[in-house]
């Protein structure tokens, strides 16, 4: 990711006032056995994980596979209901709301999903592809109507209205997406859920998908969970980053910040790993490696999670689960060793 720097500093209307506010979010899957499917225990997806989105803000969720962060995006849009915590959307909570009033909600949650080709029906024109959400929410009825909306997305994405009556397999994978993002803007959502959605794209398509993103938060003022795990994108693109591990939250704070100066020693593996220009990485210790294979989510390591990997696991690391607290005046960390090393300063 290095030709994305034309419209990094370019001001955005972020307005400081929530969107989305997640509070302790938990998703446990029961691992099922035998003809009876006894539970005989639980994959812990996503165990209290809490932020917020503002409008008009970009909120990254950064992590491996397998770290919870596309369950949060599920739980968000309510595709699954959480085993316990609260999504609370314009001071509702999706959580828990009943089908009917979460079909309004719908409209403003919308998401683009990362392989373009896979979420439109390839026998469906463009105009019927990104048209749909506006039938399915009874926005336009006039098939006049729809076009005129189609021809306007196509141009707000970058695209001709001329090809609104091709099909999918007539455009690049990068046109594809903005196909994707066109369908996500129909509704005229207040937020996006992007779930990898640079991630199969080459890099310089990856870099012009992203400034369009950029491009139409500005414009028009939506916010985005932005998804991924490639740092460097996530950073790019977001205003506050949360990073993931086994299914929590081990760091978090603005997105510049945190990639200059991690606090976690797995957000510093994350980081040194990209090699990123600006990452001192000596900071007396080198640079941070996590070792080993992320543990199964069905049986996570007590105490901190990252202690099997994470090169300065101390005794306490093991017993003891360190909280998400904060350091500085916007940054969270959950992590032993600040404490261990203001002890022994
Ligand atoms: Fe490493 Fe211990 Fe910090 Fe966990 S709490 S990240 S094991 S030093």
């Amino acid at each position: 990711m290095t030709a994305v720097s034309t419209e990094k500093d370019a001001a955005k209307p972020a307005s400081g006032e929530p969107l989305v506010v997640v509070e302790n979010l938990v998703k446990h899957f029961p691992i099922q056995k035998g003809l009876l499917k006894r539970t005989v225990g639980q994959v812990r997806a996503v165990d209290g994980v809490s932020f917020t989105i503002n409008k008009g803000e970009t909120v990254g969720l950064v992590g491996e596979s397998g770290s919870g962060k596309s369950t949060v995006a599920r739980l968000i849009l309510r595709l699954m209901k959480p085993t316990s915590g609260r999504v609370d959307f314009g001071g509702q909570d999706m959580a828990t709301i009943g089908t009917k009033q979460l079909r309004p909600l719908r409209q403003d949650i919308q998401m683009v999903f990362q392989d373009p080709f896979s979420s439109i029906n390839p026998r469906m024109t463009i105009a019927n592809a990104i048209s749909e959400p506006l039938v399915t929410h009874k926005l336009i009825t006039s098939t006049s109507g729809r076009r005129a909306r189609v021809g306007e997305l196509l141009e707000l994405v970058g695209l001709s209205p001329n090809d609104m009556d091709k099909y999918p397999h007539q455009f690049s994978g990068g046109q594809a997406q903005r196909i994707g993002i066109a369908r996500a803007l129909a509704t005229n959502p207040q937020l996006i859920v992007a779930d990898e959605a640079v991630s199969s794209l080459d890099v310089s398509v990856q870099a012009q998908v992203l400034n369009l993103l950029r491009r139409l938060q500005r414009e028009l003022g939506v916010s985005y969970l932005f998804i991924g795990h490639d740092l460097n994108v996530v950073r790019y693109i977001s205003d506050k980053v949360c990073v993931m591990y086994m299914g929590q939250i081990v760091e978090s704070g603005p997105a510049d910040d945190l990639m200059s100066n991690p606090q976690h020693p797995y957000t510093e593996a994350l980081v040194g790993a990209i090699a990123s220009a600006e990452y001192t990485a000596d900071r007396g210790h080198g640079r941070v490696v996590a070792r080993g294979e992320i543990p199964s989510p069905s049986n996570p390591p007590k105490g901190c999670r990252f202690h099997t990997r994470c090169p300065f696991a101390f005794d306490r690391c093991k017993v003891d689960e360190p909280a998400l607290l904060q350091v500085g005046t916007d940054r969270l960390a959950a992590c032993h060793l600040r404490e261990k090393m203001e002890v022994s300063a």
